[in-house]
């Protein structure tokens, strides 16, 4: 995958744990683009999208976008633009004025009326870290940014302003976060060629991935016009290929669409680790009920959403004009 890195206010390419993860993240066969931008004198949007203007032809399907400080506020701008990013990590992240000497250098890169339905169409995938303690940005800046994205914020305690004074001169939570999300991307691919397969064979398109240890198990696509069985979903038919699941670790369901009732229980129950889907079904019943089943003593996987969820919303948009029917007309039929 191809990742920028994007220092703070005053920051530069050599500080923090930027060095150390663009290292990591090299070392792994990823590409990685570190820009320098201005000092805090010449700071503004204007001159820092100048900068950024030097890798737009950079920037590929697949990239990722690390943000520290002031600069999650600056990728948000670039969201806003048209930019499109596979997913983004913020750290310490806010938007708006934080009432102190930075700003003045800020303002015009976070004071910003955000659209953030419009962001949200542009990156699908958001996670945040803050320290609980951060003496720059409050803990608050970042839980309203959170909410606003959807994203998953990781309060990190005693972390400080997560870069090189609090002792951040590496992070490995956030690299170990980075190469998950890569795997899921990559498995993700694979779940989306099934998907395909099914929509070629007059299907919805939604295929499954079944990994244990960073092993496919199995694969399928949903089967459920063509076989005529109700329960032919990706994820049953998947489940049932990968055979005795009791012997397997670590076993991540992959699925183009997020799983309905009969799926998740099955995951459940075959003891899946961890479900990660593309697209939101916008199911009452669904991935959001599985804590009444904790309530209930269930061993409940963890769940990632919107991993390329864009690709999945295409094809779906594809299904529903050859068959000139709506998404809840589909989902009325199917679910
Ligand atoms: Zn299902």
């Amino acid at each position: 995958m191809k990742l920028f890195i994007l220092h703070g206010t005053g920051g530069g390419p050599d500080g923090n744990w930027f060095p150390w993860l663009k290292q990591k993240l090299e070392e792994q066969g990823h590409e990685v683009i570190v820009p320098e931008f201005p000092g805090m004198e010449e700071q503004s949007l204007e001159t820092w999208m100048n900068t950024f203007d030097q890798y737009r032809n950079e920037l590929t399907e697949d990239t990722i976008l690390v943000a520290h400080s002031v600069a999650p506020a600056f990728v948000l701008n670039l969201l806003r633009q048209g930019v499109s990013a596979e997913a983004c990590f913020f750290v310490s992240g806010f938007t708006g004025l934080l009432g102190n000497k930075f700003d003045e250098p800020n303002k015009t890169i976070t004071d910003r009326d955000f659209d953030f339905e419009e962001i949200k169409h542009n990156c699908s995938y958001f996670k945040m870290y803050h320290g609980s303690d951060d003496p720059y940005v409050p803990l608050e800046k970042a839980e309203t940014l959170a909410d606003n994205l959807d994203a998953e914020l990781e309060v990190i305690e005693g972390g400080g302003h997560l870069h090189e004074p609090s002792g951040y001169k590496e992070f490995p939570k956030l690299l170990e976060d980075i190469e998950t999300f890569s795997e899921d991307y990559h498995w993700m691919e694979e779940a989306l060629v099934e998907a395909e397969k099914a929509m070629e064979n007059g299907e919805l398109p939604i295929g499954a991935v079944v990994v244990s240890e960073g092993e496919e198990i199995s694969r399928a696509h949903s089967r459920t016009s063509r076989e005529k069985i109700t329960s032919e979903h990706a994820e049953m038919v998947g489940i049932r290929k990968a055979g005795n699941l009791w012997v397997r670790e670590n076993i991540t369901l992959y699925t183009t669409l997020q799983p309905c009732i009969m799926c998740l229980a099955a995951a459940v129950r075959c003891g899946v680790d961890r479900v990660v889907y593309a697209m939101d079904a916008e199911n009452e019943v669904s991935t959001e009920t599985l804590p009444d089943l904790e309530k209930h003593g269930a061993e409940i996987p963890e769940v990632t959403a919107g991993i390329k969820e864009q690709e999945s919303v295409t094809f779906f948009e594809r299904f529903m004009e050859e068959k000139k029917t709506t998404l809840p007309e589909i989902m009325s039929e199917s679910f």
